[in-house]
């Protein structure tokens, strides 16, 4: 079915073969998890996997369909026979993964054909998740959800934000993740007013806003989510800001529908946290696609003419806000689009404040 898709968009390109190295569209469309350590090579009839020695075993187990071509040297050897014996002439490769050293000894070793940059083929494919990918999230996103309760119960004043981040972590990856999806975000008080902040030796107190930002790894596919809570009395400007970015997400879920682009969906947000006075505080993007990498297709921005959603995307929902010096909010959700509407994967608790 995914080699299927792939070969239709290879027609309509007029291209006769693609080389696929990015390893979660090499994942994709052949199961092998090996990351860099292989080419694939889609022809409208081949399906071979370029790898050498360390590979072979694992190519044979998890792609047991896909033609092996094992090679001594450097994978680019085995071009110049394997193009000519599929008599290839025009050939796309993926022009945001091959790096300009790579592109050189590709062309080097292919003098007779043309080698055309490519974009966003397989990554397409990729944004619309089948129901087994579904399911496969939905166990990423429980597992996330179980790490947030945990911590709840957890999380003391005078902790450092690395002590929660660890604990977050290690709880994850003993109930059922096989690694974390990126670098897990627990930014206190100010240091909340990052988006991205990680986490540091800052000692958590009372009363202030803490953002924490976490997903697991199911499979292959990732989960993200972010919840915010205070301990104790939260003051007034967390109440306010929190008021808004929870309206704005919720009415976002509620009316985000199949056939909008991304930049309307991320606007039905946008509008609220603008019309609160917040607007110049939510300086990213309302959502963005997660499955095998965190951040992939479909594009939820105000940034640029989006992508149409259609149903079968799963992506997240995560308004916030950010003041520097006093700190963040930032709530975000795993959503499937379905024909009608949101189905929000998240089960985690909106309540922020967590009693002293
Ligand atoms: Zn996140
Ligand atoms: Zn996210």
């Amino acid at each position: 079915m995914r080699l299927r898709k792939l070969r239709e968009k290879l027609a309509a390109d007029g291209l006769d073969a693609m080389l696929v190295t990015q390893p979660q569209n090499a994942r994709y469309l052949s199961g092998f998890t090996g990351g860099n350590g292989v080419v694939l090579v889609v022809t409208p009839r081949e399906a071979i996997a370029v790898t050498g020695f360390i590979y072979r075993e694992q190519i044979q187990r998890e792609a047991p369909d896909w033609e092996l071509v094992e090679v001594k040297n450097k994978l680019v050897s085995a071009f110049p026979d394997l193009i000519a014996r599929l008599g290839a002439r025009r050939i796309g490769f993926e022009s945001t993964h091959v790096t300009v050293d790579r592109h050189r000894e590709w062309a080097e070793a292919l003098t007779d054909c043309e080698l055309v940059p490519v974009k966003d083929v397989v990554e397409d494919l990729r944004a619309v998740k089948d129901e087994e990918e579904i399911g496969v999230i939905e166990k990423a996103v429980a597992v996330a959800d179980a790490a947030f309760a945990h911590i709840v119960e957890f999380i003391r004043p005078g902790m450092m934000e690395k002590e929660v981040g660890w604990e977050l972590e290690a709880y994850m990856r003993t109930h059922g993740a096989e690694k974390v999806s990126f670098d897990i975000i627990v930014g206190s008080g100010p240091n909340g007013a990052m988006p991205h902040a990680t986490v540091s030796e800052r000692v958590i107190r009372a009363g202030e806003p803490i953002v924490m930002d976490l997903g697991a790894v199911v499979d292959g596919y990732c989960s993200d989510m972010t919840r915010t809570i205070v301990i104790g009395e939260p003051d007034d400007t967390f109440r306010a800001v929190y008021d808004t970015v929870l309206r704005a997400q919720i009415h976002a879920e509620a009316k985000i529908m199949p056939g909008m682009t991304g930049q309307e969906a991320d606007a039905i947000a946008r509008e609220i946290i603008t019309e609160a006075g917040y607007g110049e505080a939510f300086g990213h993007s309302l959502g963005h696609g997660v499955g095998l990498a965190v951040h992939e297709k479909p594009r939820v921005t105000h940034m640029q003419d989006g992508n149409t959603l259609v149903p079968g995307m799963v992506f997240t929902v995560e308004p916030g806000v950010y003041l520097p010096g006093w700190g963040g909010v930032r709530i975000e959700d795993v959503v499937v689009l379905r024909e009608d509407g949101c189905q929000v994967l998240t089960r985690s608790s909106k309540e922020p404040v967590v009693p002293l």
